[in-house]
């Protein structure tokens, strides 16, 4: 088919005004908000129904079209940026919330269903209800954060979002539909278990292996009340042990660090806020009091304390998503920055902040770290961010080299880049042992023979 007659099937398929090769709609399909090379889509489409991906899916692996399955585009490390051409299937008209069940606790919803949309909605009809969220702008996917294995405020109590997945429904590369868990077997999205997991085969995979068209998650309980304690330290080497004992109390929601050289306030110190939630003053009250005594000796000896947060400070922490981490973008007035989340073990958290240090002045770049405790502290997401100016190639160039170097530096605390871009992906791959870099190439040609699935991406 030549590319008139490949225009011609899309638009039989989703309706003309959903498919474009329009210069001007492509633009902003061939780039994300970081720092990876623009390239361009030769379509995108924007389907509306599961059946709609299939014959996509189907016309594309005929032709031998890559396909690019794209959420908000949000992950800033080129995960959706169509390296050779093809469709962009942009899924976010597929937006419906398709059931809650309340009791079982759990949602299930088309991919296109943004973070602010399902936040918004449970607020509104389940206000017991919550998922987990990310700080992610509203307008991101929650399919695609599941598929770059996310987390959110719950990551501190119940881990990766992914892993909160209770059922797929995935359109395959053949253009098969298929569904894993327990909606597999009944009308119920409870669980993945307890069959053998072929969800793993999807999840953390950028859409190289099937696109994911519904799914099922987990919800969790949203208590009425929610404040912040801010726990300050000035040395690093402190804050595993800090987390350590506050994990050890179960008593917080969320436990995130943070560290940046401005304002000067905050230079010099790692903030470590600690969530807590209760359905009534007593109970948030009981859980403080559980937590200030878990680091009562720190106080004591003064290595550590509390931060007294003004009212505006406070308000600022306990926003859902934080909306100063997309301020950060603009620390340079030039709208952009880039980050690469290490996912390390506690226990590396000085040596990361001391590489974050080594890098940003090495490179002359401003910094801001952020982390968040995954699962009672079993390992935590570390931030290296860097901000630049779009409009100066100087400033885009050290932040490049600086998130380059930190993807390095990941590796040798023997840390795991999150969400890494391509090149990255293929070091990743070069540096595990030949015999699991070999499974995995199996495993992406068992499900996609041709080749077509988001190209680039965990290509071996
Ligand atoms: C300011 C800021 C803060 C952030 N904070 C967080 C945070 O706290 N936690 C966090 O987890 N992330 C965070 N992110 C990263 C990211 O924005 C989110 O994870 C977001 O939810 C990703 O969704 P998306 O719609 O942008 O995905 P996309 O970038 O569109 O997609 C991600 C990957 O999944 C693939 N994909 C998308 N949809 C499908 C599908 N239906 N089937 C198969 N493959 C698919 C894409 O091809 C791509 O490879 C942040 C980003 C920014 C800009």
């Amino acid at each position: 088919m030549n590319k008139k007659e490949v225009h011609k099937a899309l638009a039989e398929i989703v309706g003309e005004e959903y498919v474009s090769d329009s210069k001007e709609d492509l633009y902003i399909y061939s780039r994300d908000p970081g720092l990876a090379e623009p390239h361009e889509a030769d379509f995108v489409v924007l389907p509306k129904t599961v059946e709609e991906v299939q014959k996509i899916v189907q016309l594309a692996n005929k032709e031998r079209i890559p396909v690019i399955p794209a959420g908000a585009s949000l992950s800033l490390s080129g995960l959706t940026i169509p390296y050779k051409g093809g469709i962009v299937i942009d899924l976010r008209r597929m937006d419906k919330i398709i059931e809650v069940n309340r009791r079982s606790r759990y949602v299930v919803i088309e991919a296109g269903v943004t973070h602010g949309k399902l936040k918004a909605f449970l607020e509104e009809q389940y206000p017991d209800l919550c998922h987990s969220l990310p700080e992610a702008p509203p307008s991101a996917t929650v399919v695609g954060n599941l598929m770059i294995h996310g987390q959110g405020h719950l990551a501190q109590q119940y881990g990766f979002n992914s892993s909160m997945v209770t059922g797929l429904e995935i359109v395959l590369s053949s253009g098969e539909i298929c569904r894993i868990g327990s909606c597999a077997l009944g009308s119920y999205w409870f669980s993945l278990e307890p069959f053998p997991i072929p969800a793993g085969l999807f999840l953390g995979w950028f859409g190289a292996t099937g696109i994911v068209t519904k799914a099922g998650l987990r919800l969790y309980p949203k208590k009425k009340l929610r404040d912040v304690e801010v726990f300050v330290v000035e040395d690093p080497n402190l804050v595993p042990e800090v987390i350590y004992r506050v994990t050890h109390t179960e008593m917080a929601e969320d436990i995130t660090t943070s560290a940046q050289p401005y304002p000067l306030m905050f230079r010099d110190i790692v903030m470590i806020q600690i969530y807590i939630t209760g359905d009534e003053e007593e109970e948030l009250e009981f859980k403080r009091k559980l937590i200030w005594s878990s680091l009562r000796d720190i106080i004591n000896s003064k290595e550590g304390g509390f931060m007294t947060l003004a009212p505006n400070m406070k308000i600022a922490f306990l926003e859902r998503p934080m909306s100063n981490i997309t301020r950060f973008a603009d620390v340079l007035k030039g709208g952009g920055f880039v980050y690469c989340g290490a996912i390390i073990p506690i226990d590396m958290f000085s040596t990361a902040l001391k590489k974050l240090f080594e890098i940003a002045s090495r490179n002359q770049v401003t910094f801001s770290h952020t982390g968040r405790v995954i699962g009672r502290g079993h390992c935590m997401m570390f931030s290296f961010a860097y901000p630049f100016n779009r409009e100066d190639p100087e400033s885009m160039e050290k932040a490049r080299k600086a998130i380059q170097e930190s993807y390095i530096a990941t590796l040798e605390i023997g840390g795991i880049p999150w969400k890494p871009e391509p090149p990255i992906q293929r070091v990743l791959l070069e540096k595990m042992p030949r015999e699991t870099a070999e499974l995995l190439k199996r495993i992406r040609s068992l499900l996609d023979p041709n080749g077509i699935m988001n190209p680039g991406n965990w290509s071996v």
